[in-house]
């Protein structure tokens, strides 16, 4: 039995294919005159995919579900308190949900609260825009110990994410903090923590996790990496404001880590490197300080040998580049070693997309290696799944190819990856929408008759109730009444927002009047 996997390329047949069975219908007939689609998740990649299906077709019906009783993923649980006007996109998402043809059910963790498979008959696609809600560990000993905080669980907490509401960081064990990664969420985190606590009173962090700041005793941060600045991937505009905190200083960078000539380098990376190599003059009185550390990979955490939950410190690997002039350099090991002494230490190497469960089911496939869902490259999901066929010597054997799997679709980091910027997962939520409009219209070129419109929302909950599922969905009135309490609760603290940071708090206000 020989076993071939096919790689995931962009494939011309998978459109054709999508064509003939956009709607799953084996005579090839498409329920009109316009789409009803499932988006899982409420993040950038599902409103914009959304946003793009009912512009371009008219009539498309959108059922957007969400785990949370609120909308916006990171929007709302990412990025960071002091970025506000990032947050803006918020506007086009309100936008989208004004529409008739827009429905939220929030609060319905699919997969969990309610089985894939029964969305499947009701709608005429299903797009996956899920995100990337885990993180990536270092794979160091010890790392689920006290003192050890990854940045999404971090910035979770502080944001008002409820799954870290009690996440309570102990930031007072020392004044030495490492951050290991040197990504944008790693300036988030040391800027967060380094920052006077009364710029950040003005913002809508959390009022307990401003609470938290206000005892923390952490001055000093190291922000690691295990390459060199020119392959760190962190951009201008958030080096920058770290750079210019006030009362901070910023350790010189040793001149040998730079390349030798500057000018030759894409003007984004000279930029941020003339950056870096003027740093910031040092002020005696400054009372907190910064560094980035660069060739540095974690090896060993350092424990109290009096106290063995007392973090003491963080032993790297020296590293090399195999290539210092390249931006995408790999590393090397020297053989030496350097311990930081630091009390507390945020992991902040990367998030991580999951598998939701039922994706098998479904017919669609996660890939591991890639912490995606398997696609052509457009955001068509591909599945694994076996043919027969007759070998030379005339014996049947099965082979494992991949498959377009018609009416599905993914958007987003769940797509490409958790990399990328709110701009980034625009372009490519456009791009999977492109993609599902010209399947349906081909579809309806193709197709006989038109057929009456799928049920969608109304079809599941009716299925759902018919086979006992207890489900709590939280519609957009409901998430305006949570906003709106919200929006009220910052007014009164002179801020302009005060989440809620536990799900029955948002169910308690999303019910309170009205319903
Ligand atoms: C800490 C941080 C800070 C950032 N700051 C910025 C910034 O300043 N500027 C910028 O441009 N970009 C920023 N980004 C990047 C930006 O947030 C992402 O590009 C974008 O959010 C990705 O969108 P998405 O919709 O794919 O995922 P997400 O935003 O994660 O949305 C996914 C949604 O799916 C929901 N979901 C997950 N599982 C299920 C399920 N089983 N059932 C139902 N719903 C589910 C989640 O609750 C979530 O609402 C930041 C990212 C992070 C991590």
């Amino acid at each position: 039995m020989v076993a071939v996997l096919r790689a995931c390329q962009p494939q011309p047949w998978t459109v054709l294919r999508h064509a003939r069975c956009f709607t799953a219908h084996a005579d090839g007939n498409v329920n009109g005159p316009s789409p009803r689609i499932a988006i899982i998740g409420s993040g950038p990649a599902g409103f914009y995919t959304a946003q793009k299906l009912m512009r371009d077709v008219e009539g498309t019906k959108i059922d957007m579900y969400e785990q949370l009783p609120v909308p916006f993923g990171l929007v709302r649980s990412g990025v960071a308190p002091d970025h506000p006007e990032v947050k803006n996109c918020q506007d086009s998402f309100n936008e989208v949900a004004a529409s008739p043809n827009y429905t939220f059910i929030g609060n319905i963790n699919l997969g969990h609260d309610l089985p894939l498979h029964l969305l499947a008959k009701y709608y005429d696609a299903i797009v996956f825009a899920y995100g990337a809600s885990k993180d990536r560990k270092i794979g160091l000993v010890g790392e689920d110990r006290p003192y050890i905080y990854s940045a999404r669980a971090f910035v979770g907490w502080y944001n008002g994410l409820p799954e870290y509401r009690n996440l309570n960081p102990d930031l007072t064990a020392g004044d030495t903090a490492v951050v290991v990664g040197q990504g944008n969420v790693a300036l988030d985190v040391a800027r967060v923590l380094l920052s006077p606590l009364d710029h950040l009173k003005g913002t809508d962090m959390t009022e307990y996790a401003l609470d938290a700041l206000s005892s923390s005793k952490i001055r000093h941060i190291h922000v690691v990496g295990r390459r060199g600045p020119l392959q760190a991937a962190f951009t201008i505009k958030e080096v920058r404001e770290l750079i210019n905190l006030p009362d901070v200083n910023f350790a010189p960078i040793p001149s040998h880590l730079f390349p030798a000539d500057l000018k030759q380098l894409p003007r984004p990376k000279r930029r941020i490197l003339e950056l870096l190599q003027k740093g910031r003059p040092y002020s005696a009185s400054a009372s907190r300080s910064w560094s980035l550390d660069f060739l540095l990979a974690p090896k060993e955490l350092r424990y109290s040998s009096t106290d063995p939950t007392r973090l003491e410190g963080v032993t790297f690997a020296r590293t090399s580049l195999a290539n210092p002039t390249s931006v995408a350099s790999v590393v090397e090991t020297t053989g030496e070693t350097v311990t930081l002494a630091t009390t507390t230490l945020f992991r902040s190497i990367g998030y991580k997309a999951e598998p939701i469960p039922g994706l098998a089911e479904i017919g669609a496939d996660f890939d591991e290696r890639a912490g995606t869902l398997s696609h052509d490259g457009f955001g068509r999901l591909i599945g694994l799944g076996t043919s027969s066929q007759l070998d030379t010597d005339g014996e049947s054997s099965q082979r494992l190819r991949s498959r377009a799997q018609p009416g599905l679709y993914c958007s987003g980091w769940v797509k490409r990856g958790p990399t990328g910027v709110i701009a980034s997962t625009m372009s490519d939520a456009f791009e999977t929408a492109e993609g599902i409009v010209a399947d349906w219209k081909r579809a309806t070129e193709l197709a006989t008759q038109s057929l009456p419109p799928r049920d969608g929302w109304d079809g599941v909950k009716r299925e759902a109730e018919s086979q006992g599922l207890r489900l709590l969905p939280v519609h957009w009135d409901e998430w305006q009444r949570i906003n709106a309490e919200e929006l009220q609760r910052g007014e009164s603290r002179g801020k302009p927002r005060e989440k809620f940071g536990s799900l029955e708090e948002m169910l308690r206000a999303g019910q309170r009047s009205g319903s």
